[in-house]
């Protein structure tokens, strides 16, 4: 087989959602692992787009608008990564916004959780811990371990935060069919992320891509990350199945998850369309 001219990672976090990376580090490195085009697909916000993009400018990749939202789909949580999209569109920045505070309203709770669980100045401390506008369980855990509350982020969760305790804020999510028809409004992709990783039966998973398709879903992450060889046939067999074009990408979060660095994830099975046909 001859080697890849292109490069593609479709999906990676930054800090300004719960990745470690700024996004400009997350661009560099992207470069560095031979990536030609890279998506930043950072949860809820594309507040990292902007400075990705010059980041990527500099580099001489290309960047594509990326953004993985959560949404409740028969009442659990699914994430669907959007490609390509127009970030200024109105539809698009509503649901960023109703994202934004649903999130927000979950932080508060859990900053109140906190307090009563004898941790002062909760929400100041765990701000102070996030460089992006997303805040969540990890940043107060941190914040539990610099003022000294917890030994460990590890003993914060076990206390404080993880299943079943008091900082465990269920979250809502805006739903499904109202969040695949903004990213087509925004003449973007809908990517149905990690389907493996919700653990459906396949009955239900066949149900999820019925929907998914007519909400106007369009593309199957075939290749997400680390994967059995089996896993990546089977889902290109589904994406054609349903007609859906296949994306990959890493998930990448941080340089420490060597299991899932940027770009090393970017080779899709032949049988199947690429997503970047969409665009290219
Ligand atoms: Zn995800
Ligand atoms: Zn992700």
């Amino acid at each position: 087989m001859s080697k890849p001219t292109r490069v593609y990672d479709l999906h990676c976090h930054s800090n300004q959602s719960d990745g470690i990376l700024s996004p400009e580090a997350l661009v560099s490195r992207a470069k560095l692992r031979g990536v030609t085009t890279l998506a930043l697909t950072d949860h809820d916000t594309i507040s990292g787009l902007p400075r990705a993009r010059r980041q990527a400018e500099l580099e001489g990749i290309e960047l594509v608008n990326g953004i993985e939202f959560s949404c409740m789909w028969a009442g659990r949580g699914v994430h669907v990564v959007a490609l390509a999209f127009d970030e200024k569109h109105d539809g698009i920045q509503k649901i960023i916004r109703e994202q934004t505070s649903l999130r927000e309203r979950r932080t508060v709770l859990i900053a109140e959780k906190m307090e009563k669980a004898g941790f002062n100045d909760a929400l100041d401390r765990a701000c102070a811990e996030a460089d992006g506008p997303a805040i969540g369980r990890p940043h107060f855990a941190q914040a539990m371990v610099k003022a000294g509350f917890c030994s460990s982020v590890e003993q914060a969760f076990k206390r404080y935060l993880g299943t079943g305790k008091a900082g465990d804020i269920k979250q809502i999510w805006p739903e499904f069919g109202d969040v695949l028809p903004a990213i087509s409004e925004a003449s973007g992709i809908a990517v149905l992320a990690h389907p493996l990783k919700y653990k459906l039966t396949r009955t239900k998973l066949c149900k999820l891509l019925e929907d998914f398709v007519d909400y106007g879903g369009g593309a199957l992450e075939v290749v997400s990350g680390e994967q059995r060889p089996e896993d990546t046939r089977d889902l290109a067999k589904i994406a054609n199945t349903f007609a859906l074009l296949a994306s990959c990408g890493s998930d990448f979060h941080a340089p420490s998850m060597h299991w899932g660095e940027l770009g090393k994830f970017s080779s899709l099975p032949e049988s199947v369309q690429p997503v970047w046909t969409a665009w290219e």
